[in-house]
């Protein structure tokens, strides 16, 4: 490619919404526009990437067994009201009708499609195990589309269905998948840690989170130095530790407290740990107000509290709402709440003896409190609680880490969730009728190229590793009107090219201090510079971006050493 022909989309001035290294270096670089909050064009150099991204996913699946086909986007509802998904997935799927008033969507994921797919074509157990996968864009209306392609309302995921006989059969898959997507994340320079996961909205048990390190991660995860536990934090518990264990459960008591909205203040004025309190919190799930009752120090992990209401949208009621309810905001407590409201209560509370919570009425706390004296009322008891660095690890004991991660693929094992909802029968050696054992295995394609730039880049630009990069080099003749740095730069061009090198020239009419910019801001991971020292002494210089090492070469070497190079950057990817 000539960089004087390259369809370049850079951009000087990276508007104030991209807060993170790859969104802004995928606009600045003009590998991405936007076109509307969370949707984005890939310019052509942005393309090339997801290409290479998508064929390592593809050579990956295919060495699994995965056939590759492609589905549609727009899906009639009924499919999704078969499977019970049409009716609560709430505001994130995207609902469209067609010219006579019937439901469609545009497809999040497709559950639904594939089995159906399977239901029609798969009778026999000869015909299983199966693996189909497509790479194909979603849409999920997300509440905060952000971070530019990290989190999309229209994206690129490649997914990929299991169809097995039975469990065992799925065990198989599921390792299969395992292995092909730790193969993946390496090929694609990724530092990728799989953690043990939430199956939320997909459903099923069983499932890892494949979580690519970095500090701008949405996902927290936790994980043991000593063993290798390691879990998100939408799934990791500790052990309950209830408090006033042991003592004699003493008389409830109504104390003044001004001015103590908050465990800190309560906790001070009188005169006990936080842990020894139970903080009420009124949450709207799905439009109804819930009470959320945990131990005074700890915090709601809003993932798993979702998981144990069942419902879909969940978010923290504001004053007006808790007044309105008959509560006191900052004052809310269990005792004496009215019968329509329900509670659900963290683990630890039920086993709690004289806690401290809020009375219920402006300026007062209750103290010795006893949830085993039925002092109020519990309907769910649930692990609600987020887990913190420090807890004890659920498999050997020792504390618990955190690192923050960015959520690159998740594997599932959906068991016959949908193959029973959706009829997907096979016939067994002995004729009996059998549902389908089902797996499901995501990646996002854009989400994966924007961790590659948040744990490859510096202050100039973009670092490709060379398996996804562009062009693995590029050529610059420092000066343009030297007619032989020219020639000779057009030849290596050339020469590279013929021999299966990815390569572009800068030919641009540029100084060479611009030129080194843009190269060093596009990322490509070698740089020969063709300069006063090729007429001098006949060599050129190769500089690495990632170290900026710098080997000089005799022209006549470059092709090769250059080859020698790209070959052992993509080796080294292979581990
Ligand atoms: P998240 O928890 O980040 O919303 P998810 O768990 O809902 O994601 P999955 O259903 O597991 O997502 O989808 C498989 C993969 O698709 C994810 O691991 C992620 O890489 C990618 N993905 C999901 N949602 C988005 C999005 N809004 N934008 C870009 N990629 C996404
Ligand atoms: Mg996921």
């Amino acid at each position: 490619m000539r960089m004087s022909q390259l369809y370049s989309a850079t951009l000087r001035e990276v508007p104030a919404e991209a807060e993170i290294a790859s969104h802004q270096l995928m606009l600045r670089a003009g590998l991405i526009r936007k076109v509307a909050m969370g949707i984005y064009s890939f310019m052509p150099v942005g393309w090339r990437v997801m290409k290479k991204i998508m064929q390592i996913i593809r050579e990956e699946m295919d060495a699994k067994g995965g056939q590759e086909m492609f589905m549609p986007t727009v899906q009639p509802a009924e499919l999704w009201q078969e499977s019970g998904r049409w009716q609560v997935y709430g505001k994130e799927l995207w609902r469209v009708k067609d010219r006579h008033d019937r439901d469609f969507l545009l497809a999040p994921t497709h559950e639904e499609l594939i089995t159906a797919h399977i239901r029609s074509d798969v009778r026999s157990y000869k015909q299983l195990p199966m693996m189909p996968y497509q790479i194909q864009t979603k849409f999920r209306d997300e509440r905060r589309p952000r971070f530019g392609l990290m989190r999309g309302r229209e994206f690129v995921m490649k997914d990929l269905y299991s169809f097995d006989r039975d469990e065992a059969g799925l065990e198989i898959s599921y390792q299969k998948m395992h292995d092909a997507y730790t193969k993946v994340f390496n090929r694609c320079g990724l530092h990728c840690r799989p953690v043990v996961a939430d199956s939320g909205a997909i459903g099923g048990s069983g499932s890892h989170e494949f979580m690519a390190l970095s500090e701008v991660g949405e996902s927290q995860i936790l994980f043991c130095h000593q063993c290798d536990y390691a879990a998100t934090d939408e799934i990791a518990a500790v052990d309950p530790c209830p408090t006033g264990v042991g003592e004699a459960m003493a008389e409830m008591e109504k104390v003044h407290t001004p001015d103590c909205k908050s465990v800190e203040a309560v906790a001070a004025l009188l005169d006990v740990p936080a842990d020894r309190l139970v903080k009420t919190m009124c949450y709207m799930a799905d439009g109804k107000l819930v009470a959320v009752l945990i131990r005074g120090d700890r915090q709601v992990n809003e993932v798993k509290l979702t998981n144990a209401l069942g419902c879909v949208e969940l978010f923290l009621a504001d004053d007006e709402t808790v007044r309105l309810h008959g509560m006191e905001p900052g004052y809310c407590g269990p005792v004496g709440l009215s019968r329509d409201i329900p509670v659900i209560a963290d683990r630890e509370v039920p086993l709690m003896v004289n806690h401290a919570c809020g009375a219920g009425e402006k300026d007062h706390h209750l103290i010795n409190v006893n949830p085993q004296r039925n002092d109020y009322r519990i309907d769910t008891v649930a692990d609600i609680a987020l887990v913190e660095k420090g807890a004890a690890c659920p498999v050997c004991g020792a504390p618990l880490d955190t690192a923050r991660g960015i959520e690159v693929g998740q594997i599932f094992k959906l068991h016959t969730k949908y193959s029973e909802k959706l009829g997907a029968r096979y016939l067994d050696e002995n004729g009996k009728e059998q549902d389908i054992v089902m797996g499901c295995y995501g990646i996002g394609v854009g989400r994966t190229m924007a961790a590659i730039i948040e744990q490859n880049h510096d202050e100039h630009g973009i670092i490709w590793p060379m398996s996804v990069a562009p062009w693995q080099v590029e050529v610059v003749p420092v000066n343009d009107k030297d007619e032989f740095l020219v020639e000779r730069a057009e030849a290596l061009y050339q020469d590279l090219q013929d021999r299966g090198v990815e390569t572009v020239i800068d030919d641009r009419k540029e100084r060479p201090g611009v030129k080194f910019n843009d190269g060093d801001l596009l990322g490509f991971p070698l740089r020969v510079v063709i300069g006063k020292k090729c007429r001098e002494t006949g060599m050129a210089e190769i500089k690495v971006r990632a170290t900026g090492e710098v080997k000089e070469v005799a022209l006549d070497e470059v092709t090769a050493t250059v080859q020698d190079m790209v070959d052992e950057g993509l080796q080294a990817l292979r581990g």
